[in-house]
């Protein structure tokens, strides 16, 4: 047996007290403080990191992926006012739509500031959630939570977990999944980075050059400065990957997935989607965070001297930032009241309480997906839909899940993961909180018809 010590018992003072505790400033816990707040909540964000926007901003996480719907709904209109404050400060060419489009990371953070200062959001900063403290109903009462000072509590009405990694239904008791059910392993993690510094121009002409030298025209688009190679078939730029790690310069693994992105505001600069990491993948355990982030950072120093040495435009180029939050793309997802399956992305499903609508394929790297019995769209409508119900934690009256930890099975995770979904879970999770507020009731009798039918009175749109 490893040796042990008792943790002394302590008495904790509560420090402060809101309606809506949001644990994780992420893209999902940002949208749904300010959601709860607009709607007249006193909200309280307790964020690890002193920034908002989680993976998208400290995790370098910087292009919109789109929901792959004609006609683009924007399900949040949260998100449709971020990209338009992001589209008047230069940093997306978005149009809100959740259409593909890539950001400037650091103004996200400062629009998500922004509007959780306008929205009178308090932010906790440089505060870690420990635990959860629970009445005697077994509901929640507080949240323990540490920063300079020790460890206090902040109390609440209605919690709502978006810490991702789903610390605090973990905490509290809740049920949970994680990883692949066949593998019992994590989808890979990434560190990625911003290479700044590149003639652009330059590069664009090199990456052209590739599809005539190759006569292979594949994962690539010149003129946005967009390349991408994996290991799973021939891209335009494998032949090169294949020579630096003859010549010892790149090993294996750096081809195994590499996708660069251009970012709006920065002309000189790339934003990069690696390395990736297939082996130690738990974000729930400390020892893998650690080996991204060292072995990570070899690699990014790595690959900027491959760039240097083999690709055109690269001469005055100098690594602009690494990631400070490890790539996760799942960890835990929560038992909820609804669990959405791989298999109601895959027919379509479609829900009376919806909140969100997407299209996103199932995407689940490195791997092909394996669903071995015939899938049948139920209707011909290209989307599937995620219920409210995805969001409220079985056994709880008082605690909501949003982001990527929500009520979803590792197949279905793989799609709902995507920044557009995430924002709308946040905003519905900030809205149902609020009427369950108001009308002094559990989160489960709150009806998810009425959160969507409230989105859309605030500016939310959906395919009918
Ligand atoms: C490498 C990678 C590439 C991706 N590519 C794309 C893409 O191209 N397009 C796209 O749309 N999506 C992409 N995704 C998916 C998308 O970025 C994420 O699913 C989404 O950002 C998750 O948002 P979230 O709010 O649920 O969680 P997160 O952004 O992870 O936020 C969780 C927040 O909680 C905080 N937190 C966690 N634990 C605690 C604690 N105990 N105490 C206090 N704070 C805590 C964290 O610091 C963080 O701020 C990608 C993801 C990864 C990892």
């Amino acid at each position: 047996m490893s040796k042990t010590y008792i943790e002394p018992q302590k008495e904790l003072s509560v420090s402060y007290t809101a309606d809506v505790i949001v644990v994780g400033g992420g893209t999902a816990g940002a949208v749904a403080a300010i959601a709860a707040a607009e709607e007249g909540k006193s909200v309280i964000i307790v964020e690890q990191f002193g920034s908002l926007g989680g993976s998208s901003t400290n995790g370098l996480v910087c292009p919109n992926m789109g929901v792959g719907i004609p006609g683009n709904p924007a399900c949040s209109s949260i998100a449709r006012r971020i990209f338009a404050k992001l589209m008047e400060y230069g940093a997306t060419k978005s149009n809100g739509t959740p259409n593909p489009a890539a950001f400037d990371p650091r103004i996200m953070s400062i629009v998500l500031e922004e509007m959780c200062e306008e929205a009178g959001v308090k932010i906790l900063y440089h505060t870690y959630f420990c635990d959860a403290v629970k009445d005697k109903k077994g509901n929640l009462a507080g949240v323990i939570v540490e920063n300079k000072t020790g460890r206090t509590v902040v109390e609440g009405k209605i919690f709502i977990d978006c810490s991702g990694d789903a610390d605090l239904c973990v905490r509290a008791g809740a049920e949970y999944t994680k990883g692949n059910p066949e593998t019992g392993k994590n989808q890979p993690i990434s560190l990625r980075y911003i290479i700044a510094g590149i003639d652009c121009n330059e590069f664009s002409k090199y990456l052209q050059e590739q599809i005539d030298r190759t006569g292979v025209n594949c994962g690539i688009v010149p003129k946005d400065c967009y390349a991408a190679v994996t290991g799973l078939i021939e891209y335009t730029m494998t032949t090169v990957f294949k020579e630096a790690i003859a010549a010892g310069d790149l090993i294996e693994n750096d081809m195994l997935y590499w996708q660069m992105f251009s970012l709006p505001g920065r002309a000189d600069s790339l934003a990069f989607n690696n390395p990736e990491f297939f082996d130690y993948v738990d974000a729930t355990n400390p020892e893998h965070l650690n080996f991204t982030q060292l072995k990570g950072k070899q690699a990014i120093f790595r690959q900027l001297k491959f760039y240097k040495k083999y690709f055109r435009g690269y001469e005055n180029a100098y690594i602009a930032e690494f990631a400070s939050m490890v790539g996760i793309r799942e960890s835990r997802n929560v038992v909820c009241e609804y669990v959405l399956t791989g298999e109601d992305c895959l027919t379509r499903k479609k829900f009376d309480d919806k909140f969100v609508q997407s299209n996103y394929p199932v995407d689940i790297h490195g791997r092909k997906l394996h669903f071995d019995h015939e899938i049948k769209p139920v209707d011909d409508k290209p989307y599937y839909e995620i219920p409210y119900r995805s969001l409220v934690v079985k056994g709880f009256d008082n605690l909501l899940v949003a982001g990527r930890c929500l009520g979803a099975e590792f197949l279905a995770q793989s799609s709902m993961r995507i920044m557009p979904t995430m924002r709308a879970s946040g905003e519905a999770a900030g809205i149902a909180a609020a009427m369950a507020i108001n009308k002094n009731i559990a989160l489960r009798e709150v009806d998810g018809v009425k959160v969507r039918e409230r989105m859309i009175e605030l500016g939310a749109d959906y395919v009918v």
